[in-house]
């Protein structure tokens, strides 16, 4: 038996897992965490020894000594969970992003020192992963991250004035949580996954590019120097990649249908469109400063998507809070958890005041 620990167990990627975990016969889960939301009937119905809600994770997994930490957190809140993980060497199955774009380099060391494995669950980079399995960084030319485009794929700046919440949160393709729909709208959410790229996999910036996929059934495509490209195709489901992460190497079988080429299936890609979702332009740009940009960028993103979702800022004033907070910080480095954590904070009153300051 695996025990996984499954935090953000009350979130969308935390209740697929579990339905992952109780049709598999080698999953079980063993802890269960959530932010806010009662675990009563998760937990009830599976009799897991170890629920938490709120608070510091890392009591929890003390407690719980999991054999895989899926953390399905969301936001910076996941940061110690995910050092606990790598620290350790306990495989760790990542869907929260924003910990890895934060605090890349903290990660990378503590998994240096841990040893242990980094699955990623992000639908993109499971895919990247498994295209780049087992060959040689040399032989790799480049790395295309697909996006969807979101629900305002196709629509100019001025078409965006008075977006509401409802429009932000309809995805056309993926059903998650508010604050990833909200950062797939305005492209944040590619942005995030471009530097999570780049932490994973040791690529470049120059080497990972997004081009938008309307129907999200290609989910990433990996360039060799050979001219060949290996490409990740699948429906739109993330099951998929949140079993393959729990179950890897062994690929278990999910209740997903493989993909129908008797329905017909086209396949479209074209560029994104950088002047009108701004912050996936703005994440290139933090990721190639390194520093804690990304960190920066990440609170930013964080600070800006709350106060929209709270109905306190319009939805194109989002990118002005990042980009206001990017070039309020100064993007030193962090040498440590406290020093980054510090980066955070700091970012957080920037883009608060820079949101104050744009309220109409
Ligand atoms: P969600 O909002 O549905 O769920 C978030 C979960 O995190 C909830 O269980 C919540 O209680 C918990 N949480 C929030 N703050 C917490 C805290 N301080 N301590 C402990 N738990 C806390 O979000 P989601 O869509 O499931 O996304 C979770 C993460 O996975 C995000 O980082 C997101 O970017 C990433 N991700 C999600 C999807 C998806 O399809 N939903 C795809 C790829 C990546
Ligand atoms: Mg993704």
């Amino acid at each position: 038996m695996k025990r996984v620990a499954v935090l953000g167990a009350t979130g969308s990627i935390g209740r697929q897992a579990l339905e992952i975990i109780d049709a598999s016969p080698v999953l079980e889960a063993c802890a269960l965490a959530s932010g806010s939301n009662e675990l009563g009937e998760l937990a009830a119905a599976r009799s897991v020894p170890h629920t938490q809600v709120g608070g510091d994770l890392t009591t929890l997994l003390d407690e719980s000594s999991p054999d895989v930490v899926l953390n399905a957190v969301v936001g910076f809140a996941g940061l110690p969970a995910t050092l606990w993980a790598l620290e350790r060497g306990v495989t760790l199955a990542l869907a929260n992003k924003e910990s890895l774009v934060a605090a890349g380099g903290l990660a990378l060391a503590a998994r240096e020192r841990g040893g242990g494995l980094l699955l990623p669950v992000d639908s993109e980079h499971s895919a990247a992963f498994q295209c780049l399995e087992g060959r040689a960084l040399e032989t790799v030319h480049s790395l295309v991250l697909t996006a969807s485009g979101g629900p305002f794929r196709g629509q100019t700046h001025d078409q965006l004035e008075g977006v509401t919440r409802a429009d932000a949160l309809a995805h056309p393709t993926w059903q998650m949580g508010p604050k990833i729909t909200v950062d797939s709208a305005t492209l944040a959410n590619k942005g995030l996954e471009l530097i999570e790229a780049h932490f994973l996999f040791g690529l470049p910036y120059e080497q990972i590019e997004v081009v938008v996929h309307p129907t999200s059934v290609v989910h990433a495509i990996v360039r060799f120097r050979d001219g060949a490209s290996l490409a990740h195709l699948g429906y739109p489901d993330m099951r998929v990649p949140i079993s393959y992460a729990l179950t890897y190497p062994e690929r278990a079988g999910t209740p997903v249908e493989g993909l129908d080429f008797a329905e017909g299936l086209t396949l479209e890609f074209e560029p994104p469109d950088l002047e009108t979702f701004p912050l996936l332009a703005l994440a290139r740009r933090a990721g190639e400063s390194g520093g804690t940009y990304p960190c920066a960028y990440n609170a930013a993103n964080e600070v800006a998507v709350a106060a929209f979702l709270a109905g306190r800022l319009p939805f194109l004033d989002i990118a002005g809070v990042v980009s206001e907070t990017l070039e309020a910080v100064d993007g030193a480095p962090a040498g440590d958890l406290e020093e980054l954590v510090h980066a955070d904070s700091e970012a957080r009153r920037r883009a608060e005041s820079a949101a104050g300051a744009l309220v109409p």
